[in-house]
């Protein structure tokens, strides 16, 4: 096992993987199946996206299973294969990425709200528990809580994550800029609420991903930099919002446009870049050469 901490403390910046849903979808993922159920039905094709990222030069990759706590899974019916199928991504992204290149396991949000009272604090926990020990029993270095947009959910994960498998955890918040051009989440939560609370809970790296192309990511960055001087960022960059065209969605920002952008984003504080939602194993590989030059 390695530690993205000392992996970042040897490299200075550190590149990681990008979208991953995208390809599962050009693979035969229909629209209404499990994406984490490939996990153990479509190996093949998993590790097929896996290695693309690491033949793309990523210093890291995540794991297919950003929809697989057991509430998500639930929709399928698939929720007492919780553990088996996370431990499955961890396994399948751990062969693809070898011992020289870390594995970050992946959780996303559950889509249950706790202020509504969809669910209890403690259905939550245990779900993230059961995820969290999954993905470490399939060899990943350290969890990647992302996605997030409200506090108490993204707390809680970060505490099951730390309690229960001891390993770094990155937490990430997906922001949007309003009308009075601040940066919040969908829950209305700021960089700065954002920054105490899951430093408080125990995340070791803290950052953003999708929603925003590389130009948002750059003020967010900056945002939290001018608020926290210290804590390592992670940014999974959206190829650009997407655009509506010819009945399908395509998103704007090449690979050549966002590697233009590395230098000012790692100006602007950022520690790790990678990409979100429509970027591509060539995206990847553009950001490599591109911080390899400003590294
Ligand atoms: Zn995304």
């Amino acid at each position: 096992m390695s530690s993205l901490l000392a992996a970042l403390k040897s490299k200075n910046i550190l590149v990681s993987d990008g979208a991953w849903g995208t390809f599962l979808h050009q693979r035969g993922l229909q629209p209404g199946e499990c994406p984490e159920l490939w996990n153990s039905t479509h190996r093949a094709d998993v590790f097929a996206i896996a290695k693309s990222y690491i033949d793309a030069g990523a210093d890291m990759i995540l794991t297919n299973s950003f929809g697989g706590s057991p509430l998500k899974l639930e929709h399928y019916g698939l929720q007492d294969r919780c553990a088996e199928l996370n431990e499955a991504a961890a396994v399948i992204s751990r062969t693809a990425a070898g011992t020289d290149h870390l594995v970050l396991g992946s959780i996303g949000p559950t889509g249950v709200l706790l202020m509504m009272g969809d669910v209890s604090e403690e259905t939550l926990y245990d779900g993230f528990r059961i995820q969290a020990e999954a993905l470490k029993r399939g060899g990943v270095d350290a969890i990647c809580i992302e996605t997030m947009s409200a506090l108490d959910e993204a707390c809680l994960a970060i505490r099951a994550a730390r309690t229960f498998t001891g390993l770094e955890v990155v937490c990430t918040f997906t922001f949007e800029k309003t009308v009075s051009g601040e940066y919040r989440t969908m829950m209305g939560v700021s960089p700065a609420e954002m920054i105490q609370a899951v430093k408080e809970a125990g995340a070791a790296i803290i950052g953003t991903n999708c929603g925003n192309g590389f130009d948002q990511m750059i003020e967010i960055v900056q945002e939290i930099r001018s608020i926290d001087p210290v804590t390592p960022i992670l940014v999974h960059a959206n190829a650009g919002k997407p655009i509506f065209q010819d009945g399908k969605t395509v998103f704007p920002e090449t690979p050549e446009m966002m590697a233009a952008k590395v230098r000012e984003i790692i100006k602007s504080g950022a520690n790790i870049i990678g990409g979100c939602c429509g970027t591509t194993p060539t995206h990847i590989q553009k950001l490599v050469d591109a911080v390899g030059i400003c590294r």
